[in-house]
């Protein structure tokens, strides 16, 4: 068989066209991107071993498993970043928290930043690339999480601090932008079950999906700095909550972002007292 014939069963199986492409890039070891060289090789045949390990993987996909856990990585703000089940695959619409923290401490030098976490380290290894003058801070709750992130931030030789903790628990420090896409989704929410093979603590957050904001909103305040930003991702559903959950803890110029499919998916405002010790 050809690899053209190759992709062609593969897509009967339900792959999409693009999927499929990824995957036989990555199975001929070529940069996942590289369509150029498919469409030269369209008519070479696959060996035997090639099309038992491309099968593998397309196994995998139909199953749903995202197809950047299958490649071991995903671009993100211009980086590729290695992922796996360890953490949840970095989403496009993240990028617009990303922007938006980058543009509120647009005039600082040397602003000190902390990404709420952070997974993979996407948020906080993306805000550095741009602003390597800025000092960058990420917390996880799972230290495997931490891992891959360290991994990351060494391979884009990018420096930042790195900690354990649950949300701000071990946190002695203030900061002027506390930035994250915590998890926001409901614990029985119908979309769960195409998200399946991606960690459930990273996704779920309560029955309104809302309770890791509320706990956030509430700590944040005892960590900024006079000027200092909250920005938090949440669902697709959830700004006005979340913009009123702000405006009842003090916060102020309260605003939402919206994504690339022009949905309010970041909302969060400016602290403008001075840090407030919660004990
Ligand atoms: N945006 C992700 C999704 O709905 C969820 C990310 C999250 O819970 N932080 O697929």
């Amino acid at each position: 068989m050809t690899l053209q014939e190759t992709l062609q069963g593969a897509q009967l199986l339900g792959l999409e066209r693009l999927d499929a492409q990824m995957l036989m890039l990555h199975t001929q070891q070529h940069r996942v991107h590289d369509r150029a060289w498919l469409a030269l090789h369209a008519n070479d045949l696959m060996d035997h071993t090639a099309l038992q390990s491309f099968n593998q993987l397309v196994q995998r996909r139909v199953a749903g498993e995202p197809l950047a856990y299958i490649i071991g990585h995903k671009e993100f703000y211009g980086l590729t970043l290695r992922v796996d089940a360890r953490v949840l695959v970095p989403r496009p619409d993240t990028e617009t928290l990303v922007d938006w923290a980058l543009q509120v401490l647009n005039t600082h030098t040397h602003a000190h930043v902390l990404d709420l976490g952070t997974g993979s380290g996407a948020i906080a290894l993306a805000i550095k690339s741009v602003r390597p003058d800025w000092r960058l801070h990420a917390i996880d709750y799972s230290n495997d999480a931490l891992t891959l992130a360290q991994a990351n931030a060494s391979a884009h030789q990018l420096t930042i601090e790195f900690s354990q903790g649950s949300w701000l628990e071990n946190c002695t420090e203030c900061f002027d932008a506390i930035v994250s896409n915590p998890p926001y989704i409901a614990e029985h929410d119908p979309h769960l079950a195409a998200l399946q093979h991606e960690p459930i603590q990273a996704l779920t957050s309560g029955c309104d999906g809302l309770d890791d904001i509320r706990y956030i909103i509430q700590q944040a305040p005892a960590h900024l700095k006079n000027g200092g930003w909250l920005q938090l991702e949440h669902g697709y559903n959830q700004a006005p909550a979340v913009r009123q959950l702000l405006q009842q803890a003090g916060f102020e110029q309260v605003q939402s972002r919206c994504d690339l499919a022009g949905i309010e998916r970041c909302s969060g405002g400016c602290w403008l007292q001075a840090p407030q010790h919660s004990n």
